[in-house]
């Protein structure tokens, strides 16, 4: 048994505790979480460290098998051309360079307190990192395609990868709200095994498609799939056009949401799906130079996604923090780190285990140093102590 204590122990699920001591045993299920406010402690073989414990952070959005082009997409293309620039790159790299990099992906998630993913996959190129991994992943297989007649061949593929991975773990995901045709929605909901994830709002153009039928996005779109000329405006936003569709699913991670207002927000709530809000920052940070408005947001099942290597320049979910408060120094670091944690355990259905510092549970221990005022700053630094 290990004994560990800092300034405050973040359970994640519940208040701070001032200088809070944790037991746990060597395969790092915790046994006792005390509180010195409310019973002796005997500080004996205590390991104290300066700053805060939190549980091992969830990362409910990554694209992993896209590691290989970590610094080769140009910074501030907005999505058209960052789509734009992934489809000419892609194939300039050998399978070994690709393979490597999504290894030393995962390695960089681990070290820095990741105990959980949410990961899109297009193609099997992940599997073998992810089965020997101690991080736990949810693969997300990815489907797209505006021509109704490639929804078959697409779903026939979606299902063949899915076998391979051979796991629970696994669904079949639409990749946004404007990159499939109805048959292919209608298809995916058909296999829909009650967690969904769908990139949301993530560029102004993604509204302007379905608010008026034209823009950015919709423009670039008819010039590679000429069935979207036809394609007619809702006169919604784009989340207001799309998820009544979804409504048979039980959980759904939206991620992005750089562009989601207020009454998209309240509309959710006349879904019967439950919402997780995924912010990626840097990402948006990367692609559109611009962040959500994180404030409307403070009522709601929020996580924390590092989006892939391609529009990021690490993969550490303190990172994303930083970026959020750099800011919004109103939002309480116990927010931020309820985001980071027990949210996306349970967004992902991993709650038995993971995310909240609970007698029984083994969410892996994440030391974060250097505070200021008792919070993160952009010195921080994040140690996985179990
Ligand atoms: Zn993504």
């Amino acid at each position: 048994m290990k004994r560990f204590s800092a300034d405050y122990i973040f359970p994640g699920n519940s208040s701070p505790i001032k200088n809070g001591v944790i037991e746990v045993d060597e395969k790092g299920q915790i046994l006792n979480l005390l509180n010195p406010a409310k019973e002796a402690i005997d500080w004996e073989e205590v390991e104290v460290f300066e700053g805060i414990i939190c549980p091992g952070f969830v990362n409910t959005h990554c694209h992993l098998e896209l590691s290989y082009l970590k610094g080769k997409i140009a910074e501030g293309n907005k999505l058209t051309g960052f789509i734009k620039e992934i489809v000419n790159v892609r194939d300039q790299f050998a399978e070994e360079v690709r393979m490597k990099s999504i290894g030393e992906a995962e390695q960089e998630m681990w070290k820095n307190g990741i105990v959980a993913v949410g990961d899109i996959c297009n193609g099997d190129s992940t599997l073998d990192t992810k089965q020997k991994s101690a991080i736990v992943f949810h693969s997300f297989i990815e489907v797209f395609g505006t021509n109704t007649s490639v929804a078959d061949e697409a779903i026939a593929k979606a299902v063949e990868l899915k076998q391979n991975f051979d796991n629970d773990r696994v669904t079949i995901v639409p990749h946004a709200p404007y990159s499939l045709s109805p048959k292919l929605v209608e298809k995916v909901i058909e296999l829909n095994e009650g967690l969904m994830s769908i990139h949301n709002q993530e560029t102004a153009s993604e509204n302007e498609m379905f608010e008026k039928g034209s823009g950015e996005l919709l423009q670039s779109m008819q010039n590679f799939a000429p069935e979207m000329k036809g394609f007619s405006p809702t006169n919604k936003s784009s989340l207001q056009s799309y998820l009544p569709k979804y409504a048979s699913t039980e959980r759904m991670l939206l991620v992005h949401n750089t562009f989601t207002s207020a009454q998209d927000i309240s509309f959710t709530k006349t879904s019967p799906i439950a919402i997780y809000w995924c912010f990626c920052p840097n990402a948006n940070k990367y692609i559109e130079g611009r962040q959500p408005d994180y404030t409307l947001f403070l009522a709601e099942k929020c996580t924390i996604g590092t989006d892939s290597l391609a529009s990021n320049w690490s993969l550490s979910i303190l990172d994303e923090l930083k970026t959020i408060r750099q800011k919004n120094m109103q939002i309480e670091l116990e927010t931020l780190l309820k985001w980071a944690t027990i949210n996306g355990a349970e967004a992902l259905g991993l709650t038995d285990k993971l995310g909240s510092i609970e007698v029984g549970k083994a969410p892996g221990l994440n030391l974060i140093s250097d505070l200021i005022d008792a919070n993160i700053s952009e010195k921080s630094t994040v140690k996985k102590i179990v």
